[in-house]
């Protein structure tokens, strides 16, 4: 397959540019056809000569991933596409309307090898780490789509993108670039299970991105049993990790807490989770439990979600709870695109 010129940097297109011979601004009017007006062919770029174009042509390509899928809340528009990658792979985004702009939710990898209890998407495994086009066009293809400009991005749909590490951060040096989308990294916020090594190497980037650290639990016993990457990566190692990354970045962390009926989400798990972060500088996200079908676990009461937040605030710790959105279409966090593997089957 020839190069995709998609996922290349600024930096990166300017040398190739010039390795075959063109004028380095090329690489500039060629980059703000692929990242500012989403061409997804050299015949689209107007202003390079046609000669130029079948050069181009002839050696690169620039890749996209293609809908096969969409539904829309009626009640929100949130907003569920599958789409298809080289290969048939196929990966889910979301897309989200809030009063403060729009989000989309996208996916890192197809499938997922951390193996947590609770989620749809590691079932069948990890199949493919996305290239930094495959997680860009994901964003790209739905501000068409929806002709609507997406001004956040999250990476929470499947796959771990510390697992992917140098794509993702390619992908976010792109994402951010001012002659791309130059979208803020303040904007961006990265989501991980909590592959500790990996976040160390990720507080030296440098970066204004809002990390997000799967928690689920509020000790090891807990974590062990239904995220596989904690034994590995114990709490309190991971908390010195979390210490280090606000320390060095400045930059609060949101601690994601799945609430699980009779697993995690009693008084005394909430009183034991205020002790393990009281004084950091964090914030905790309460997700009640999107029940997945091959999955046991279920939300709790709606009291008892209530409880365990305001416990966490009465000891301190800024706490939200994360609105549900689109549940007419519900099909959450992976499902639709396991249950469209699993009909092509
Ligand atoms: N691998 C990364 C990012 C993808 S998952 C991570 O683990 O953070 C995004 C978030 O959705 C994570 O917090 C994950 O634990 C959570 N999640 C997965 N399945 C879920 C479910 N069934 N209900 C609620 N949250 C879920």
């Amino acid at each position: 397959m020839e190069t995709d010129l998609r996922s290349l940097t600024l930096d990166e297109l300017q040398n190739e540019m010039e390795n075959i011979g063109e004028a380095k601004f090329r690489a500039k009017q060629i980059y703000r056809w692929m990242h500012v007006k989403y061409a997804n062919s050299f015949d689209e770029m107007t202003d390079l000569s046609a000669s130029l174009r079948k050069k181009l042509n002839n050696r690169y390509d620039i890749c996209t991933v293609k809908q096969v899928k969409k539904l829309v809340s009626k009640e929100d528009n949130t907003t569920k596409y599958l789409f298809e990658l080289e290969n048939n792979y196929i990966i889910e985004s979301v897309f989200m309307q809030y009063s403060y702009g729009n989000t989309v939710c996208i996916s890192t990898q197809a499938g997922c090898r951390m193996g947590c209890a609770f989620c749809a998407s590691t079932i069948d495994g990890v199949e493919k780490s996305l290239t930094p086009t495959e997680m860009l066009t994901q964003i790209y293809e739905i501000e068409k789509d929806k002709g609507e400009t997406v001004s956040g991005v999250v990476l929470m749909g499947s796959g771990e993108p510390l697992d992917n590490y140098d794509n993702v951060l390619k992908f976010i040096k792109i994402l951010n670039s001012k002659e791309g989308k130059n979208m803020g990294q303040r904007h961006i916020t990265l989501s991980t299970c909590g592959i500790i090594n990996k976040m160390y190497d990720l507080a030296e980037e440098d970066l204004q991105i809002t990390l997000a650290v799967s928690l689920h639990a509020p000790n090891d016993e807990i974590r062990n049993s239904i995220m596989p990457i904690s034994k590995a990566n114990p709490m309190d190692k991971l908390m010195e990790a979390c210490r280090f990354y606000t320390d060095k970045t400045k930059r609060r962390i949101t601690f994601e807490y799945a609430l699980m009926k009779g697993v995690n989400d009693s008084p005394e798990n909430a009183k034991e989770l205020a002790s393990k972060i009281k004084g950091m500088l964090c914030h905790v996200n309460l997700i009640p439990i999107n029940e997945v079908k091959e999955r046991n676990f279920v939300k709790g009461s709606s009291e008892s979600i209530k409880r365990f937040e305001e416990i966490l605030l009465s000891r301190g710790i800024e706490t939200t709870v994360r609105r549900k959105l689109g549940s007419d279409i519900d099909a959450a966090c992976g499902q639709l695109r396991k249950r469209y593997k699993d009909e092509m089957i």
